[in-house]
């Protein structure tokens, strides 16, 4: 594991050669879209001198001078933010998102944006309109997604953690992928201004590292209620939340669900969680198994609400405002019509067609208001777990990475494997993805989903596990001590 020294290191002045050390590396990965710690380092220097730091959120923590890659639809004043697509190829954001300005204030430095699907719209990164990005531990794997540039960039040592957005699981199943750990916060918690909205009743600003330390510093530093944000709340642990709440720790045999049932997981996978299962047990904790009844329609409904939302946010760009604009149109309609045609690759279209389709007059009681009925089924089905658990064990994906293209999975097999991912955002819970073995020389992850605000408790088993399954390190990688 690099260290914070080391990293500090990095963006040393003078004497550091990360930015030729990195590019090396991308030749292969292709995480970031834009790399510029130097542009970086300005950015957060000139937001540091015209703001007046309430620091008293950051008290405790020690980012500084840690390098930090951003996903392509988190704004970083200066950086490109083009969410992976055509329509937004050569957009520069002209201010940073409330989690980038945190991270600033407490000392970290954005190096860079990282590769996504399209909008965030996909599980492999290979949706992205604007490159490809390989898994540093297989370069003919993808890297998962929407977060994929992200999980790549800290899985092979090219930041100290990452910034991801999770609408269904974007954070944390890349993570998996990837094997980093991957933290999606209860739903609010993080601002979402600056966060180009896919679908905003679910997502959420979420972060990757291969530290688990450095995960909960980001953490800690990003939460917060932002007057930017109307969805966002304070967290009851906030240093500086008036209130703030000393919570109860994880206790030594606490009770843990552990979901059962026929899961439908490749034998990788199935090895891993039952490995997950015996080290729970070995930790100490009382581990029992529990069901989710409502997860079978939890695709359906995320599929639902995620593109209805999605239609009504994307209409935005149309040509007119920002972003791509083909010429040689005779009227407005033919404007906004082609530079869309033009401007947003086949899934996004493909979602943004559901979307107006589930929306249309006559039909929001069959899909819309339908979806929000499982949405609360799923909710209830979390509470009642939650009377008998402090929290729940399940997989992230039943896959490990697979390959790009035809020999990977298909749209819809990407799709129905989002269930384990998209019940938390459905419910607004907290929920992380935690590396465990490595197996045929891919890493495997399991899932820890807390109640709302107890991300506490997510950190806690993570660490327990970190002395079961220690983090290893991807073979195209900066390695320990690499960072010169
Ligand atoms: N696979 C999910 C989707 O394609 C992930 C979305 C996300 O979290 N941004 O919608």
């Amino acid at each position: 594991m690099i260290t914070k020294k080391e990293w500090k290191k990095a963006l040393g002045e003078g004497k550091s050669d990360y930015t030729a050390q990195v590019l090396a590396i991308e030749k292969n990965i292709g995480s970031f879209l834009e790399f510029d710690p130097g542009k970086g380092k300005k950015t957060a220097a000139a937001f540091k001198a015209n703001y007046i730091a309430d620091d008293s959120a950051t008290a405790g923590t020690s980012l500084e001078g840690l390098p930090f890659a951003v996903k392509d639809n988190i704004a970083v004043k200066g950086f490109s933010l083009t969410c992976g697509s055509k329509i937004l190829k050569n957009f520069t954001s002209p201010y940073s998102a409330t989690a980038v300005e945190k991270l600033m204030n407490a000392g970290a430095v954005p190096v860079g944006k990282t590769n996504m699907d399209e909008f965030g719209m996909g599980s492999s990164t290979d949706d992205s309109a604007l490159g490809r990005t390989n898994n540093p531990w297989d370069e003919n794997r993808v890297v998962g997604g929407s977060s994929g540039g992200s999980a790549a960039a800290v899985a092979a040592g090219l930041a100290a953690f990452s910034l991801g957005s999770d609408t269904g699981g974007s954070v944390r199943q890349p993570a998996a992928f990837c094997g980093v750990y991957g933290l999606k916060p209860t739903y609010g918690v993080v601002s979402r201004y600056g966060l180009v909205a896919y679908a905003s009743s679910l997502e959420v600003v979420g972060a990757l590292s291969r530290d688990i330390n450095i995960l909960k510093e980001v953490f800690e530093v990003m939460r917060g209620k932002d007057i930017l944000d109307n969805t966002s709340v304070a967290h009851p642990a906030d240093k500086n939340n008036g209130e703030s709440e000393k919570l109860a720790p994880l206790e030594e045999g606490a009770a843990i669900g552990v979901l059962s049932g026929n899961l439908g997981l490749a034998p990788a996978i199935a090895e891993s969680y039952a490995a997950s299962t015996r080290a729970l047990m070995d930790l100490g904790y009382k581990v029992h198994e529990v069901e989710l009844p409502t997860l079978e329609w939890v695709v359906p409904a995320y599929y639902t609400i995620a593109t209805a939302e999605a239609s009504a946010n994307l209409a935005r760009f149309n040509g007119i405002k920002y972003g791509l604009r083909v010429s040689g149109a005779d009227n407005p309609d033919d404007l906004v019509r082609d530079s869309r045609h033009e401007g947003f690759g086949p899934e996004v279209k493909l979602r943004i067609l559901l979307g107006t389709y589930v929306l249309r007059s006559g039909f929001q009681d069959r899909y819309y208001i339908k979806s929000q009925k499982i949405r609360t089924a799923i909710r209830e089905d979390f509470k009642k777990v939650f009377d008998s658990a402090s929290a729940i064990m399940m997989p992230v994906f039943p896959t490990q990475a697979f390959p790009h293209g035809e020999a990977g999975l298909d749209p819809f097999q990407q799709k129905v494997a989002d269930k384990f991912t998209s019940a938390a955002n459905l419910a607004a819970l907290p929920a992380m993805s935690v590396p465990t073995m490595n197996i045929d020389g891919l890493p495997t992850g399991i899932q820890f989903m807390a109640p709302t605000f107890r991300e506490d408790r997510l950190f806690t088993l993570a660490e327990k596990f970190k002395d079961v399954f220690p983090v290893t390190t991807a073979p195209v990688s900066l390695k320990e001590g690499g960072v010169k």
